[in-house]
C-alpha cells in the first residue's frame, strides 16, 4: 500500500516536471534564462523558440555594438540631421528613447542615454578610461535635451556633433518585458524570465511564489531572496561591468552623467514595479540619484520599491517594503 502510493506520487512528480520547461542561454550580450509551466510540449517548444527570436531581433535592432542596427545607424546619421531634415526612425525606437526621455526629466538628468557621447570611451575589457581631453571635450555633450524626439512623426535629430546615446539601461528591461508578452499568447500563466539583472515573474511557482535574488554586491552570493509574484524586478550594480583601475578605484559601468565617469556610494540598487520597461531605468537611476534622493523619489511613486545596498554595505529599503499597511 505504502509502496504503490509512493511509486503514484513519484509518477505525479515527473509528469508535473515534464510540464516545465527551462533554457538558459546568452543573447544581447548577457545571460537569458526563462521557466515556465505549459502543459502543451509542442507550443511550449514553439514559445521558446519566438522567445529567443524576439531577444536576437532587439539585439540586431538595438545595439551599439552591432553596425547594422538601427541604433548604430541614428548615431551615425542623427548628428548631421537637423530641425528642418530630422531623421526617420522606427516607432519602436522611438518609444524607447521617448520612454528614456521621461526618466530624464523624471530624475533631473540621473538617467540619460547621452551618457554614452563620452562613455562610449570607456574599455573595460582592456582597462582603459576616456582622457581628460576627451571629458572635457564630449561632457557638453552629455545632455538629454540636445535630442529632439518627434514621438508622433517618429523623427530625431541631435544637436550636438559628438552626441552619442546607447539604451544599455533600458533595453533589457524592454526585452523581458516582449518575452513576457509572447509567453501571455500561449497563455501561459507561471513563469520567470531574466536577462541579466532584469526579470518578470508572472503568475507564481504553482503553489509558492517566486524567489528573485539580489546578490552580495562584493561575493559570489545571493544577498537577499524575495518571494515574489506578477513583478518585475531590476538591479543595477557596480560589479557587473568594471575592472580596478592603477588606482585602486572600480570603474564600473554606471555613469553620473554630471561628470561623466562612474556614479559613486551605492553598490547595488533593486527596484520591483510592475513592468521592466520601467524598473530597468529606474535602477540605473536610482543608481546614479544616490541612496537618500533614489528613496524619495521611489517613495512618492506608487507601485514602486527599492533595496538598495550602499558601498558601506548598509541595505536600505523603501517605504512600501517597510511601513505598515
Ligand atoms: P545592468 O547592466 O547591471 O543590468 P543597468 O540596468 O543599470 O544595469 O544598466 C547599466 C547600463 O546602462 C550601462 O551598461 C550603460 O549601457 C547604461 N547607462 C550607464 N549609465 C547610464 C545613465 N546615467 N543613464 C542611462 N543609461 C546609463
Ligand atoms: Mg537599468
Amino acid at each position: 500500500m505504502r509502496l504503490i502510493l509512493m511509486l503514484l506520487l513519484l509518477a505525479f512528480t515527473a509528469a508535473a516536471q515534464a510540464n516545465w520547461h527551462s533554457k538558459t542561454w546568452d543573447a544581447m550580450g548577457t545571460r537569458l534564462s526563462l521557466t515556465f509551466w505549459l502543459e502543451d510540449e509542442a507550443a511550449a517548444a514553439r514559445a521558446l523558440a519566438e522567445v529567443m527570436a524576439e531577444m536576437e531581433r532587439i539585439d540586431q535592432q538595438f545595439s551599439p555594438y552591432i553596425d547594422t542596427s538601427e541604433l548604430s545607424r541614428v548615431n551615425r546619421q542623427a548628428v548631421h540631421a537637423t530641425a528642418e531634415k530630422p531623421l526617420a526612425i522606427s516607432p519602436e525606437l522611438s518609444r524607447l528613447i521617448d520612454k528614456s526621455l521621461y526618466y530624464s526629466g523624471l530624475t533631473q538628468g540621473a538617467f540619460d542615454i547621452t551618457f554614452a557621447s563620452l562613455a562610449r570611451y570607456y574599455d573595460y575589457r582592456n582597462k582603459l578610461s576616456p582622457s581628460e581631453a576627451q571629458r572635457e571635450a564630449l561632457l557638453p555633450a552629455i545632455n538629454y535635451r540636445l535630442i529632439h524626439l518627434d514621438k508622433n512623426r517618429h523623427t530625431v535629430w541631435f544637436a550636438h556633433p559628438q552626441l552619442y546615446i546607447d539604451l544599455g539601461g533600458i533595453a533589457k528591461g524592454y526585452a523581458v518585458d516582449q518575452g513576457v508578452a509572447i509567453l501571455h499568447r500561449y497563455g501561459i500563466t507561471h513563469a520567470s524570465f531574466s536577462a541579466g539583472g532584469d526579470s518578470r515573474v508572472v503568475g507564481d511557482k504553482r503553489g509558492r511564489p517566486w524567489l528573485v535574488g539580489i546578490k552580495n554586491p562584493r561575493a559570489d552570493a545571493v544577498a537577499i531572496s524575495l518571494p515574489l509574484e506578477n513583478v518585475a524586478v531590476s538591479t543595477s550594480g557596480d560589479y557587473e561591468r568594471y575592472f580596478i583601475a592603477d588606482t585602486g578605484e572600480r570603474v564600473h559601468h554606471i555613469i553620473n552623467p554630471g561628470t561623466g565617469k562612474p556614479s559613486k556610494g551605492i553598490n547595488s540598487v533593486t527596484i520591483i514595479g510592475p513592468v521592466g520597461f520601467d524598473t530597468d531605468p529606474l535602477s540605473t537611476s536610482v543608481f546614479v540619484m544616490g541612496p537618500e534622493r533614489g528613496l524619495a523619489l521611489i517613495n512618492q511613486l506608487p507601485g514602486f520599491d527599492a533595496v538598495i545596498i550602499t558601498s558601506q554595505g548598509k541595505v536600505l529599503y523603501s517605504q512600501g517594503l517597510t511601513d505598515p499597511r
